[in-house]
């Protein structure tokens, strides 16, 4: 049996994964913000419960919202910023009484998809969550490719690819940049541009829902979004020619994307055609838990 942990920064979520992959058991509580100690205390319980429900003991994978630095084995890069700086790994294994592995929420995601959801058995598999943020994974022959800084897969705080005049130096990022791929491609940036383009403040669906119905404005917004999105992943196929990109998150959703990205991204690829192919994740909001479950292969 595989147990996988999705440490999020307002609840945590658990599953049992039998070996053909079926679901044994699920459950979720509330997380203990602010607190690492009881963070740590929560998921000992919740690996507890999981094992006395299934009768059966575990592999324990847990996906965070952060990095593992290689460096020091602690915490980065995390908004539940409680597990920065804390060897979440060794205290994790130390009190279940085995070794435990952790990876990046996005990078789990990427993995579900790579096993066994939209991309299984594809060499090259490019996972991308575009929500609040644009996350991003890459798994090679099933296995994950963190890197030297953990940061294998994160395109988001790459520049947007050949900007346009009115794209430059582009939004003001988090990180301390201007025009970063986040800050278009999120659905903050897609929301943002709306407005910029004359439409009202709404939430990112709701101005793809508006295109659909053929609302000018959203539909300029939705064309630009869908340009900007060939540029940017059109970088990346350069770089890691992906067999399968998988897309996962809030913006997911947006059915036209799948068309109309791989039909504008052919000019940004340096290849006479573009093979890859961009599919919608399978297992969804689930994909998180199920990757920090197969974070331990066969
Ligand atoms: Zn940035």
């Amino acid at each position: 049996m595989r147990i996988g942990i999705d440490l999020g920064g307002t609840k945590i979520e658990g599953l049992a994964l039998g070996d053909d992959g079926r679901e044994l058991d699920r459950r979720r509580i509330p997380a203990p913000r602010g607190n690492y100690d009881d963070t740590v205390r929560a998921v000992v319980d919740l690996v507890a419960a999981i094992e006395h429900v299934t009768g059966a003991s575990g592999s324990v994978g847990v996906g965070i919202p952060g990095a593992i630095s290689p460096a020091t084995g602690f915490i980065k890069n995390a908004n539940s910023t409680w597990l920065n700086g804390r060897p979440l790994a060794d205290d994790l294994s130390r009190a279940l009484g085995r070794p435990v592995r952790l990876a990046n929420d996005a990078n789990c995601f990427a993995l579900s998809e790579a096993t066994d959801g939209a991309a299984a058995g594809a060499a090259v598999v490019f996972g991308v969550i575009i929500g609040t943020g644009t996350g991003g994974g890459l798994v090679v022959q099933g296995r994950l490719v963190v890197g030297a800084n953990a940061i294998g897969g994160e395109w988001g705080h790459n520049p947007l690819p050949a900007p346009e005049d009115d794209e430059r130096p582009g939004p003001p990022c988090y990180c301390g940049r201007f025009g970063c791929i986040e800050t278009f491609l999120s659905g903050p940036g897609l929301s943002r541009d709306y407005l910029r383009l004359g439409g009202d403040d709404v939430p990112a669906m709701e101005v793809a829902a508006r295109a659909d119905r053929g609302e000018p404005h959203a539909v300029a917004c939705l064309e630009r979004y869908e340009r900007r999105f060939a540029r940017a992943i059109g970088s990346i196929i350069n770089v890691v020619d992906p067999d399968v990109i998988v897309l996962g998150g809030g913006l997911s959703n947006i059915a036209r994307l799948y068309d109309r990205v791989p039909a504008l991204w052919g000019p940004c690829v340096f290849s006479d055609r573009v093979d890859t192919r961009l599919v919608q994740a399978k297992h969804g909001d689930a994909s998180g838990v199920r990757g920090a479950a197969w974070l331990w292969p066969a």
